[in-house]
């Protein structure tokens, strides 16, 4: 079966994305070394989420789940900062990003049932997770980062031909959806 792929893109742009290609899905490859720096905790999600690891399951769970699909989507959200320490507008497009990843990935859903979404950053839904006390509250709407499965986002990008980085003073939020 063929992917429409750009019907995909045109529905990422109108969900909010600023842009969208065809993921490789040839350069996913789950990398201990990109989960470790989520053990590094500098986000300070690591242990304290359903969707971040421990919590999300191992690199080989990952890689396991993922080969069961041979297409995919980047979307983008790309925020444009008036200096480095713009964190306003990092925030705000961090925000934007996720509402996106969520409203597309509800949109896909009807004619994708099975399709997994990899988001940016870990899952914001609630106020404060309730992990590990009581089950997810979401779990329809909730999701694990690329990072925490082991993905190099800026390197999985390279290999799709989409670009990961938009110049001086930009920050590219990226995401993708895979889709069978
Ligand atoms: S939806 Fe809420 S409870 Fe579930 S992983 Fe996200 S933040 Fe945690």
């Amino acid at each position: 079966m063929g992917y429409p792929v750009e019907k995909l893109k045109a529905l990422a742009l109108a969900e909010g994305f600023d842009a969208a290609g065809e993921l490789n899905i040839q350069a996913l490859v789950f990398m201990p070394e990109v989960r470790e720096m989520c053990s590094a905790d500098k986000c300070g999600a690591y242990g304290k989420n359903w969707r971040c690891p421990p919590a999300c399951g191992s690199i080989e769970e990952a890689a396991k789940r993922a080969a069961n699909y041979s297409f995919g989507m980047l979307v983008q959200t790309i925020a444009h900062m008036e200096d480095e320490f713009d964190y306003e507008t990092i925030e705000k497009a961090q925000k934007a990003h996720a509402e996106s990843f969520i409203r597309m990935m509800r949109t896909l859903k009807a004619e994708y049932p099975d399709i997994l979404g990899m988001g940016a950053g870990t899952c914001r839904r609630c106020k404060q997770c309730t992990y590990p006390d009581a089950p997810c509250r979401f779990p329809e709407d909730s999701y694990s980062s690329m990072e925490a499965y082991g993905l190099w986002v800026s390197k999985v990008c390279e290999l799709s031909g989409v670009p990961y980085n938009y110049g001086p003073c930009t920050v590219a939020f990226t995401s993708c959806y895979l889709l069978k």
